[in-house]
């Protein structure tokens, strides 16, 4: 396949110019017939790479995906077919009538991809759907979220694990893996339970270059959360919690504030859930208030933030959590809230679950670390899953905007935190040495007379929850050590008696006091995203998207994605030429899509309805069509 064939595919059915990373190594191993596992982050275009192959492979035949998420395949089959691609699912939610449609065209060789679950494929009574395929000409077959097939991943599905009968039921057809999931034991489980042969082994970069990340000791959440939302009016967001009663409490705080704020956690009714889901799907809802059970089949791609208001148990939590913004590829940010109790509050809720293991601990104390981190944050992620970060500084974190303030006297400051703890005889939580550094006479405080202590009232000025920062910043230096156990004290380590003594060089960093009026709409990263974009346009734009969405019963990022929106906000085309210039505008949804966004772009200028009229008023595609 010559490389000019791919690069037309990809303008006209999708309206891109480049590859991502990866895409074209993935694409021509499935032209060779190659098995592959491909491992690239969210939103990093895996679909692309199954779909392709299916659409340029020269003697026609057929693709089959295999998706856990019923709701995705839906999303990604209309999607499909927006852009002229021949696609169908089958899958249980599918009328009878509609089902003998799929088989009819699946018969009659007239579509290139088909999405099925598992449990059709390899489930009970699969031998008679398995059957059908030599028939169909099927030439490979891709597993998305091929974790799913791992116990070592986060989401393992025992059905998976059927999907490895594939390979010696269909020796001739090529296999591949699609999974974001990064570490080294899920890839290499993958390999083995689907049997694959010397595959292609795909892995692409961790960092999402276009999320802003930020870590902030919650000092008081409500005020910390309004302020990421006055960023982001109008916009998209999730609100993570550790507690469904957070969730609530949130969720209705929001919405008496006057955002589309809807709750979502386990114990609510199911109904009800699949219910908001459905509203943030459809941009009815803007604000997600939820626990981690929000997550598997969020395809919104333009989620601009996500706000944990407490720690998560691990970096993998924080990473896919996290990673739920910004899919399409523009900034989006995300702010991490959290308090050295989260840590000690987690340890607990794990004890009483009988899940605190080694592992466990070792995780959150890894999470701990990032949090109260004193470096850049996608090095700091990056690292974590095991590659390196080549550029100097990421210009996407609040180190390295340089947010956080760096403390003048770091070293006389560290002294008397390191000493207060060694006065109270290394027996004491934070809580306490805090107390006694401010100057507070708790009943502990006088009882044990630490009022007396050189050291009692030295930092009386300070906020509490700075110095909570400055505690967890010379823990993570590791000078000081926070014991395990349902009471964690703070003990001095042995480079902390160094520092004491003066032995050692320190660096301690503060949060800025709040700067009222950001502005709307930027939280810096790619300053170019919103060059020369008109907004009011955007605005009405996007306002056209959702009627176009609502009737055609599809969610508004299969019209068009956020990334297609500012471009048309940006160039303002007026005739179809034009509108194929516009990121993400191939020829059919050019030619689907084009009159009625255009006729936006046109009230809006103020036009009348003249050059299209002039020009292609012979071949004008009818819009209801
Ligand atoms: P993943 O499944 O890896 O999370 P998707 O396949 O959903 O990611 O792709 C994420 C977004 O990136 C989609 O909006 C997709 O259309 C877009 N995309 C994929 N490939 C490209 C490309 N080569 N250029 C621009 N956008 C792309
Ligand atoms: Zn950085």
């Amino acid at each position: 396949m010559n490389e000019s064939a791919l690069h037309d595919a990809l303008a006209r059915y999708w309206g891109y110019r480049e590859f991502r990373p990866l895409q074209r190594a993935a694409i021509e191993a499935n032209l060779d017939g190659r098995d592959s596992v491909v491992v690239l982050p969210t939103g990093g275009g895996k679909s692309l790479c199954f779909q392709m192959p299916a659409l340029v492979r020269p003697n026609d035949g057929l693709g089959l995906v295999v998706s856990p998420l019923v709701s995705l395949m839906k999303d990604q089959v209309d999607g499909l077919v927006a852009s002229g691609v021949a696609a169908a699912a089958l899958n249980s939610s599918l009328t009878p009538a509609e089902r003998r449609e799929v088989y009819a065209d699946l018969d009659a060789g007239r579509c290139r991809l088909l999405y099925v679950t598992p449990e059709r494929l390899v489930g009970e009574g699969g031998e008679a759907f398995r059957a059908r395929l030599h028939g169909w000409g099927v030439r490979f077959v891709a597993v998305d979220e091929a974790h799913c097939i791992s116990q070592w991943g986060h989401e393992f599905r025992p059905e998976f694990r059927r999907l490895g009968r594939l390979r010696n039921e269909f020796p001739e057809l090529s296999i591949h893996a699609f999974t974001a999931t990064a570490t080294r034991q899920v890839r290499d489980d993958i390999v083995t339970q689907l049997a694959l042969r010397d595959p292609e082994v795909l892995v692409g970069s961790f960092d999402r270059p276009n999320l802003v990340y930020r870590v902030l000791a919650r000092t008081g959440l409500k005020d910390q959360i309004r302020r990421v939302l006055e960023r982001h009016q109008g916009e998209a967001g999730i609100i993570y919690c550790v507690s469904r009663k957070e969730v609530e409490k949130l969720a209705s705080w929001l919405d008496g504030l006057g955002h589309h704020a809807l709750p979502y956690h386990a114990g609510l009714p199911d109904e009800m859930r699949r219910r908001h889901q459905e509203a943030f799907l459809e941009e009815r809802a803007d604000v997600m208030v939820a626990t981690v059970a929000f997550g598997m089949g969020i395809d919104r791609s333009n989620i601009r933030y996500v706000i944990h208001a407490g720690s998560p148990r691990s970096v993998e939590h924080y990473q896919q959590e996290s990673g739920r913004a910004g899919r399409d590829g523009l900034e989006a940010e995300c702010v991490l809230l959290y308090s050295g109790g989260d840590f000690a509050k987690w340890r607990q809720m794990l004890e009483q679950s009988g899940e605190l293991s080694e592992n466990a601990r070792r995780l959150l104390r890894d999470m701990e670390r990032y949090a109260a981190g004193t470096r850049c944050r996608h090095r700091v992620l990056l690292e974590y899953f095991g590659q390196t970060d080549e550029r100097p500084a990421c210009n996407a974190c609040d180190w390295c905007l340089k947010e956080l303030e760096r403390v003048d006297d770091a070293v006389t400051l560290a002294q008397k935190i390191l000493s207060t703890v060694v006065r109270v005889g290394q027996s004491w939580g934070v809580g306490h040495v805090i107390d006694v550094l401010r100057g507070r006479t708790t009943d502990q405080v006088t009882t044990r007379r630490h009022q007396e202590l050189s050291t009692f009232g030295l930092l009386a000025d300070v906020p509490i929850a700075e110095l909570r920062g400055y505690v967890d910043q010379l823990t993570e230096q590791q000078l000081l050590l926070r014991t395990d156990g349902p009471y964690p004290v703070l003990q001095l380590t042995d480079d902390g008696a160094a520092a004491l003594k003066g032995l050692a060089t320190i660096e301690l960093y503060r949060q800025p006091r709040p700067v009222p009026g950001q502005r709307k709409r930027k939280p810096t990263g790619d300053p170019a995203a919103w060059d020369g974009v008109d907004q009011d346009l955007f605005d009405a734009l996007r306002q056209c998207r959702i009627e176009v969405s609502r009737a055609r019963g599809v969610p508004p990022y299969v019209v068009f994605h956020d990334n297609t929106l500012r471009d048309l906000a940006r160039r303002r085309p007026t005739t179809l030429p034009e509108l194929l210039e516009v990121y993400g505008i191939g020829a059919r949804k050019a030619e689907d899509l084009g009159p009625i966004f255009l006729e936006v772009i046109r009230d809006y200028r103020g036009e009348p309805d003249t050059e299209m009229a002039e020009e292609d008023q012979s071949n004008r595609p009818d819009p209801e069509a």
